[in-house]
């Protein structure tokens, strides 16, 4: 049986949807919106997203610290974890981690998790 992840994290801006909620975004879910990190929340719920993740990290900031708190929340050790993200400087920096990381250049789709299985756990 082939090796899978404990835990597998997606960053959210140009990975998991196609622009910055920060900047890039208008209503509906303006109204409600005061800070990215509501807005990036609302859109998770709006989208029914947030049904399928256990952990959400949402703040500005280094990336190394969300994987080390979303170690320490869960138990999961780092290099038991598979990341997706747009952005080389994160990639870069979460590797170092221990972290199975794959770029994704333009959003997320059903090969790139599966070459990210793949890179987990070589067949
Ligand atoms: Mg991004």
């Amino acid at each position: 049986m082939t090796k899978k992840p404990s835990l597998v994290v997606f960053d959210l801006d140009y990975t998991l949807w196609p622009f910055w909620v920060d900047t890039h975004v208008d209503p509906p879910f303006q109204k409600s919106r005061t800070s990215e990190i509501q807005g990036a929340t609302q859109l998770l719920d709006l989208f029914g997203i947030n049904l399928y993740f256990r952990y959400t990290e949402i703040y500005p900031g280094s990336k190394v610290t969300h994987f080390q708190r979303l170690s320490q929340q869960s138990g999961i050790p780092l290099c038991q974890m598979l990341f997706f993200d747009d952005e080389n400087r994160n990639i870069y920096d979460v590797s170092k981690l221990g972290v199975t990381c794959i770029l994704v250049p333009n959003g997320m789709n059903l090969s790139l998790l599966d070459r990210g299985l793949e890179a987990f756990a070589p067949s």
